[in-house]
C-alpha cells in the first residue's frame, strides 16, 4: 500500500501514536498516558482525537488505516482481552470496532510481538525473508514467527510465546505465568537483573551492587564497559536464550533470528556468547544456516513501525 498509515503502540505506561510513511519513517508522533485511563471508551475517544490531530496537522484527508500493537491483543476479534496485566482497564476492549467507528478508517490490531515481526518484514532486516523469528527482550520476552512468508497466528492467535518456553525445568525462578524456568525468567530485563544479583552475591559486594534500583540498562552499560560480573551475567543470559532459540529453530527452521529491545544494547556482550551457545546447542542439520542479527528498526520507533506495518502489509 502506497499510503501513509497510523501506527499505535499500546504499552502499560505510554501509548505512542505515529504517522508512518511506506518506507518505514515515523513522520510525527504523539502520546497518551495509558495509566491515566480506567475507562476504555474515554481512552479510545482520546486516541481518535490524537489521530485526527496528526492528520489535520499534516494536511491529510485520508490515510491507509490504523495499525495497533498491544499486549494481550487478539488479531481475530480485534479486541484486547480482559484482565490484561499492566492496564487499568480490566474489561475486554473491542478496540478495532470502536476506533474504526469513530475515525471511519480501517483498524487492525495485533499482538505487539507479532507487530514487531511484521515491522521487521516490511521495513527492516527481514525484507526478503520468508522464514524468520523476531525476539523482543524487554519487561517480558515476546516473539513473532514467520514461516513460508506468513506470520504464524495459531489457534486462538496465541502462537509465538517463546518467552514462556521452559528452558530450565530445574530452575526455581517463578514466572508470572505460574511456572518455573521460562525463558522470560532469564532473558527479560528482570531476569537479567536477577542473574546479576545472583552472580554478585557470590562475592564481596560493593554497595551499588546491592541496590534494589539496579536496572537492566545499568547491567548492559557495565557489560559494554567490560565489568566482569556484568559480562558473566550476559554470558548466562546468552546461554538460556540460545537454548530457547535452538529449540525454536527445530520446529520452524528460520533463516534468521532478529533480536530487539533494551537488553540488546549490550551488543557484542550478548551476541558473542549467544552465537557460540547457539551453535553448540543447535541440531546439526541447521549448522551454519541460521543467522542471529539485531533488529534494523530504530529502537524508539520499532513498536510504532510494527503497528503501522499491519496496514502497509495489506
Ligand atoms: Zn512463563
Amino acid at each position: 500500500m502506497n499510503k501513509l498509515a497510523i501506527g499505535i503502540d499500546i504499552g502499560g505506561t505510554n501509548t505512542d501514536i505515529g504517522l508512518v510513511n511506506p518506507d518505514g519513517k515515523v513522520l510525527q508522533r504523539r502520546g497518551l498516558k495509558t495509566q491515566e485511563y480506567d475507562d476504555s471508551d474515554r481512552y479510545i475517544h482520546d486516541m481518535a482525537e490524537v489521530v485526527r490531530a496528526l492528520m489535520v496537522e499534516n494536511g491529510l484527508t485520508e490515510v491507509g488505516g490504523v495499525g495497533i500493537g498491544a499486549p494481550n491483543a487478539h488479531f481475530d476479534t480485534g479486541c484486547i482481552g480482559a484482565n490484561t496485566a499492566n492496564l487499568r482497564m480490566k474489561e475486554e476492549i473491542p478496540l478495532c470496532e470502536k476506533l474504526s467507528a469513530l475515525l471511519g478508517l480501517p483498524v487492525t490490531l495485533s499482538n505487539d510481538a507479532d507487530a514487531a515481526a511484521i515491522g521487521e518484514h516490511i521495513y527492516g532486516g527481514a525484507k526478503l525473508m520468508q522464514h524468520f523469528v523476531t525476539i523482543t527482550l524487554g519487561t517480558g520476552v515476546g516473539s513473532g514467527i514467520f514461516v513460508d512468508g506468513r506470520l504464524i497466528h495459531g489457534h486462538g492467535c496465541m502462537a509465538g510465546e517463546l518467552g514462556h518456553a521452559i528452558v530450565n525445568p530445574l530452575s526455581d525462578r517463578l514466572c508470572s505465568c505460574g511456572r518455573k524456568g521460562c525463558l522470560e525468567m532469564y532473558a527479560s530485563a528482570r531476569g537479567i537483573c536477577q542473574t546479576y544479583r545472583e552472580e554478585a552475591a557470590k562475592g564481596e559486594l560493593p554497595d551499588h551492587f546491592k541496590s534494589a534500583e539496579l536496572t537492566c540498562k545499568d547491567v548492559g552499560e557495565m557489560a559494554v564497559a567490560g565489568d566482569p560480573l556484568a559480562l558473566k551475567t550476559y554470558d548466562t543470559t546468552a546461554y538460556w536464550l540460545a537454548i530457547g532459540m535452538a529449540n525454536a529453530a527445530s520446529f520452524c527452521s528460520p533463516e534468521a533470528f532478529f533480536l530487539m529491545g533494551g537488553p540488546t544494547r549490550a551488543g557484542e556482550a550478548l551476541l558473542r556468547p549467544l552465537r557460540r551457545y547457539f551453535a553448540e546447542n543447535l541440531l546439526y542439520i541447521y549448522k551454519d544456516r541460521i543467522s542471529i542479527q539485531l533488529s534494523e528498526l530504530q529502537a524508539n520507533d520499532a513498536a510504532v513501525l510494527g503497528a503501522a506495518a499491519l496496514i502497509h502489509l495489506k
